[in-house]
């Protein structure tokens, strides 16, 4: 059996459950480690300050040990938590912060395994800051995360060129197998398809491509297209459907109750 280890690294807090009365079981993504799952034991009780410091979105300076480090299906457990920088108490102070981190969270949690991915980490802090600093519309900024994040993951859509012949758009039909924006002549043979306005198949481009000017532009209806747009083709991509955006439809519709 290989020795006990003891590592250091700075992780982001994806998701907590309760073990038992005082525990909990966290999944981890460490910048230098990839997804770690792990206990961190008696943080439920009052008295435990690690506990405060392990809620989701929270980034901390964390020490883990591993009974079995040529394992990294075994759970290991936290032995010590210095908050970098926390943002749960501004994301869960807005619903649709909260649903747009929660499927950030989720999404990368279906991506990653337990190897390094220091470009989805850094892309995944950053939408964690920008939620939790108020920057900009929350559900604009999960379709840009969602977008770049799968990117990254090898499914870089098209939405301005037929991502099959590269024809130049812009193309009212999007095909999630092909991998986006379809034209005229190869829409038929790309499978499934779903139209796509040219209002919305421009903030697509422009949330993928990080253009904040183009993207804050549109309106209220493009939004909400783009992000029917962006769950199916993330959920395309995933294993299996997140189960955030239920939150996020939920945001959806409150935005729409509130004539905005
Ligand atoms: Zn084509």
């Amino acid at each position: 059996m290989a020795a006990q280890r003891s590592y250091g690294d700075e992780v982001v807090v994806l998701r907590t459950t309760q073990l038992g009365e005082a525990d909990r079981i966290l999944t981890l993504f460490g910048r230098e480690r990839g997804k770690i799952r792990a206990v961190a034991r008696g943080v439920r009780r009052t008295t435990s300050k690690m506990g405060g410091r392990l809620e989701p979105f929270a980034v901390v300076d964390a020490q883990l040990y591993s009974k079995n480090p040529e394992d990294r299906s075994r759970l290991e457990t936290v032995t010590q938590a210095v908050t970098v920088e926390s943002f749960t108490e501004a994301i869960i102070a807005d619903f649709e912060r909260y649903a747009a981190a929660s499927a950030m969270a989720e999404s990368v949690d279906e991506i990653i395994d337990a190897e390094p991915a220091p470009l989805q980490y850094a892309l995944l802090i950053q939408g964690l800051r920008s939620l939790a600093g108020a920057e900009r519309d929350p559900l604009l900024e999960l379709g840009s995360y969602l977008l770049r994040s799968l990117s990254l993951a090898g499914w870089e859509p098209s939405f301005n060129e037929c991502a099959r012949c590269g024809e130049p758009g812009p193309h009212a039909r999007v095909s999630f197998a092909a991998g986006g924006a379809v034209c005229a002549s190869c829409g038929p043979s790309s499978g499934a398809t779903t139209a796509a306005h040219i209002d919305t198949m421009r903030l697509l481009w422009a949330l993928l491509a990080g253009n904040w000017r183009v993207a804050l532009a549109s309106d209220a209806e493009t939004r909400a297209d783009a992000s029917r747009i962006v769950k199916a083709y993330t959920n395309y991509h995933l294993d299996r459907p997140l189960r955030s955006f239920a939150a996020v439809d939920e945001a959806w519709r409150m935005r729409g109750a509130a004539g905005t």
